[in-house]
């Protein structure tokens, strides 16, 4: 691993809302010039679609639909949704298709790896703090402790007649859907002959082949203390994904203190593990926005363990200190600002 000491990002970025793109200026893209893009609102952050090559547009469009699809498939609050279906039955089995199975059975995987720092069914404990509703609020603490009595990611039953969580057992998919949707997107576009694409939901980016001149894509870390601008680095990547979960991207303040939207299972609580932000590049986006979620949890020291232990993917760690890490795959590719 290498660490940066009390690196502190100054460089200003035009927009750095969670992760930013650098697509090189002097890009001569040699094959057909099209470039599209598309911009759309879903799964509750901004989305943006960037494809080049034959085709470009036409599957843009069908990605966005997609997109669609998956958000009425994976919300916790669509009256319909197959999430909600499971979280209503009562403990019966509820069949679902490829689209829950898979980024659940990935969740569950993780969970299983990290002790259970990423948890699914920790959602009544996600409401409580008012996440769901915005209508935030600090539960007090046996609250907390009585919510908790429900969650344990092994309540959970995926068997052949679909999921199964016990009466008063609530998942939410949260931590991995916009992994899994831009995997599933960048799967479509490759299947679509689009020569490179980037696909940006809030915090998670994932590419498709390369820049139109042939080379890596640029992909900046944003700097946790200013996201609205800063800096804290860039990743150079082939075909990857690159997902971030930070306690800045979404939080409330109470009482001069702030509190984030990662639950830690194990206390109730925001997490508090001394990190500030975990950038995951990994090939799969669901395991790269699975994975962001439990290391933050897990904390930097627990975090290089599972790296040791499991691998299959990269990090870039910002401290609580502002000290950034990063494991040794990416040391030729991490740039810090
Ligand atoms: P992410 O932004 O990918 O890090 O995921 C955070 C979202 O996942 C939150 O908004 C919650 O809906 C949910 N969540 C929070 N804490 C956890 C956790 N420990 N395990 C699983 N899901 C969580
Ligand atoms: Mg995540």
């Amino acid at each position: 691993m290498s660490v940066i000491k009390n690196k502190k990002a100054t460089t200003a970025a035009a927009l750095c809302l969670a992760v930013v793109l650098f697509f090189c200026s002097c890009g001569i893209y040699k094959g057909d010039d099209e470039k599209s893009e598309k911009q759309l609102f879903a799964m509750d952050t901004v989305i943006e679609l960037t494809s080049y090559g034959k085709n470009s547009e036409a599957a843009l469009e069908k990605v966005a639909e997609k997109i669609k699809e998956l958000e009425k498939e994976l919300s916790t609050t669509e009256e319909n949704s197959a999430v909600n279906k499971i979280n209503t039955a009562n403990g019966k089995a509820v069949a679902v298709s490829g689209n829950v199975l898979v980024p659940l059975r990935a969740s569950l995987d993780i969970s299983e790896k990290s002790g259970g720092a990423l948890d699914v069914t920790v959602y009544p404990v996600v409401k409580a703090w008012g996440f769901i509703s915005k209508d935030y609020r600090v539960p007090e603490e046996i609250e907390l402790m009585r919510l908790l009595d429900k969650v344990n990611y092994k309540n959970i039953t995926v068997g052949d007649t679909g999921v199964v969580v016990p009466s008063g057992v609530e998942i939410d998919l949260g931590s991995v859907a916009k992994g899994y949707a831009s995997q599933v997107v960048c799967e479509m576009l490759k299947e679509s002959g689009v020569e490179g694409a980037v696909v940006s939901l809030g915090g998670n980016v994932q590419t498709v082949g390369r820049k139109p001149d042939g080379s890596k894509w640029r992909v900046a870390i944003c700097d946790p203390d200013n996201p609205d601008g800063g800096i804290t680095g860039t990743l150079t990547v082939g075909e990857a994904a690159v997902v971030t979960s930070g306690g800045y991207q979404r939080f409330f303040e109470r009482d001069g203190k702030k509190y984030h939207h990662i639950i830690d299972p194990s206390t109730g609580n925001p997490a508090d593990s001394g990190l500030k932000s975990v950038t995951i590049v990994c090939p799969d986006g669901t395991y790269a926005d699975g994975l962001s979620t439990a290391l933050f949890v897990l904390g930097l020291e627990k975090a290089m363990d599972y790296h040791e232990k499991y691998g299959g993917f990269e990090a870039v760690f910002v401290s609580d200190d502002g000290t950034v890490t990063v494991t040794d795959g990416l040391k030729d590719s991490f740039a810090p600002s």
